[in-house]
């Protein structure tokens, strides 16, 4: 087992790994990383402790391709949804938070899905460099030869899992069990869904989904891209209680999730405002963009065909309101909810002009 390491890291890695030796020998700080790893800086990420947070002091070029954004300066936890969604935020925090404290390298690999819904495998190698500085290398590999069981093997254990690696490259230690880590994750993971979703369809709670929007909607600002919102409301939803019962209107609203779900992009936020009301958050999308996705979504509801008991078709509509961020914009004043504000208005004009529209705030 111990020595796969050596068989499977990749070599831009293991030569990284070496410099990160050779770098930090006998002292208790790398002064200078950038020179010390300069071959590597393309895809070299240097963190940088600031206050209980981990800020980018350098980030490599390679990233900005991959990820379309240059984060230099940015603070971990605000790192937006399309980058990193949030629930892999939490082990890097764990990784950053382990390799300080046990001042050993982490080595992990990480399959993810990119644009054009490809699945990419990076590895990843956490350095740590003296008082709370870190350095991580990233780079994109091969997937692992599926023949090969001992490297499906290890890649079952290393994927997700970060592995504590001596000095000699090998593993050390798993950075958690694999008890710890599946147990604490999905205990995590469960109250986190709790507490922010609503209980009938699952989505983000009103809460949370302004929670979400808002930091979608900073970082908008400070990125100076584009951000829009959705505000729907179902149209003549009463009806569908007094005429079929709570329990059909009930149904409808989770068809009414299903649909927009089909509608949206992976990392566009939808939630529940209360009643028969919903919210979508549309990261890096200006009018145009938010406009096709409103009338799409439209669409879809239109299309839903909900069979009652009585084998009738249930159809219904829904009347939306787009309010957008541009980046030249000033910044927001009154936030995210001032822009819910402005999509509810729009959405009421969607209302008085007929419903089953989209009108874009003016
Ligand atoms: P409009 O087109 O003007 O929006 O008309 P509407 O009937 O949709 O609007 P109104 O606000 O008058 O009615 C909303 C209804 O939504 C009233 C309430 O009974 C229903 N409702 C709210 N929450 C739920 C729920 O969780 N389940 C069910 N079945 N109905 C709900
Ligand atoms: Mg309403
Ligand atoms: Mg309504």
């Amino acid at each position: 087992m111990h020595n796969l390491v050596s068989r499977v890291m990749d070599a831009r890695l293991v030569a990284l790994f070496d410099a990160w030796l050779k770098a930090i020998e006998g002292k208790d700080r790398v002064d200078s990383p950038l020179t010390s790893f300069q071959d590597f800086a393309d895809h070299l990420l240097i963190i940088d402790p600031l206050d209980e947070r981990h800020r980018y002091s350098h980030y490599g070029s390679a990233f900005t391709k991959a990820f379309g954004a240059d984060l230099t300066g940015q603070i971990i936890d605000l790192v937006p949804t399309d980058i990193l969604p949030a629930d892999r935020r939490g082990i890097l925090d764990f990784e950053y938070t382990f390799a300080r404290h046990a001042k050993r390298p982490l080595w992990r690999s990480h399959t993810a899905v990119f644009e054009q819904g490809q699945a990419q495998t990076w590895q990843r190698l956490v350095l740590p460099l003296g008082e709370d500085r870190l350095a991580v290398g990233a780079y994109p590999v091969q997937a692992f030869h599926q023949d090969r069981p001992e490297e499906k093997l290890l890649r079952l254990v290393i994927d997700r899992m970060p592995v504590v690696l001596d000095d000699r490259r090998k593993i050390q230690d798993l950075a958690l069990s694999i008890g710890d880590y599946c147990d604490s994750q999905q205990q995590v993971a469960e109250l986190e869904v709790l507490a922010s979703s609503d209980s009938l369809t699952g989505v983000a709670n009103l809460r949370h989904f302004l929670h979400l929007a808002g930091l979608e909607l900073d970082h908008a600002q400070r990125m100076e891209r584009a951000f829009s919102l959705l505000a729907l409301d179902i149209d003549h939803f009463k009806r569908i209680n007094d005429t079929q019962g709570h329990a059909i209107g009930d149904s409808a609203l989770k068809a009414f999730v299903q649909a927009c779900r089909t509608a949206l992009r992976e990392y566009d936020i939808l939630g529940r405002l209360g009643g028969e009301e919903f919210g979508v958050a549309l990261p890096n999308t200006g009018a145009e963009g938010a406009l096709v996705i409103a009338q799409r979504l439209r669409q879809h509801v239109q299309d839903i065909r909900l069979t009652l008991p009585n084998g009738d078709d249930l159809q219904f509509t829904v009347s939306v309101g787009v309010a957008v961020f541009l980046p030249d914009d000033e910044p927001m004043v009154g936030g995210i909810s001032a822009l819910m504000e402005k999509a509810d208005q729009a959405m009421y004009r969607s209302k008085n002009e007929g419903r089953n529209r989209v009108t874009l705030a003016g």
